[in-house]
């Protein structure tokens, strides 16, 4: 998507071999204007396969979520959350997930009555590395016998090899920018 390549040119920043910060624009501070157009985009790819929820991550996927399931005519937003709290009440599905920035397991829970048995989810996230937050949510989807009819990314690392593991087993992932390479400090983008 060209208005995404175009920030992540102008605001995106290395951070290593694989690691890009987008917080100028994406998950820290949020161009929101952006946020909408890209939710508007993922509504277009996917409105043929008739989600009924959309599943996201704490904390950073929850904006494109949103935008996301505006678009798709206000359907629901659930998120995972990740981790435990004193206040809950309902019974809670859960998933382990390795996390890629922080390099350490979580444990991703969602209440049941917030993923209702048999929706047909589709899933959103900010990044897609190796797909382990990916996997996560649809453990939690596979748990509630609900049905994933896509996976909508803002950013994905083509260098790992989640999306590509994703597509070879026929899941509708739709990226709407996809970074090839980080090399001395520059970020190469797919055209
Ligand atoms: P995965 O689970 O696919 O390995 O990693 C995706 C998750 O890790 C996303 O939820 C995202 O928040 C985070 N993540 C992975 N790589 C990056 C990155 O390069 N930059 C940022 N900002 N987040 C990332």
């Amino acid at each position: 998507m060209k208005e995404l390549n175009e920030a992540i040119l102008k605001w995106g920043r290395a951070n290593g071999k694989d690691v890009v910060k987008v917080d100028m624009f994406l998950n820290h501070r949020i161009d929101t204007a952006l946020m909408f157009e890209m939710g508007e985009e993922l509504a277009r790819h996917f409105a043929s396969a008739h989600p009924t929820l959309v599943l996201t991550v704490e904390a950073s996927g929850i904006a494109l979520a949103i935008t996301a399931a505006h678009a798709l005519g206000n359907i629901p937003v659930t998120f995972a959350k990740k981790s435990a709290t004193v206040v809950q009440d309902g019974t809670m599905a859960q998933a382990k997930v390795f996390s890629f920035t922080h390099k350490q397991e979580n444990i991703i829970r969602v209440d049941e009555r917030y993923l209702p048995v048999k929706s047909r989810v589709l899933i959103v996230d900010d990044f897609l590395a190796d797909g382990q937050a990916v996997r996560g949510m649809m453990d939690l989807c596979r748990q509630l016998d609900c049905t994933v009819c896509g996976v909508g990314i803002g950013v994905e690392k083509g260098f790992q090899m989640g999306g590509k593991k994703l597509r070879e087993e026929g899941i509708d992932l739709y990226s709407l920018a996809i970074i090839d390479s980080i090399a001395d400090g520059n970020i190469h983008i797919r055209e």
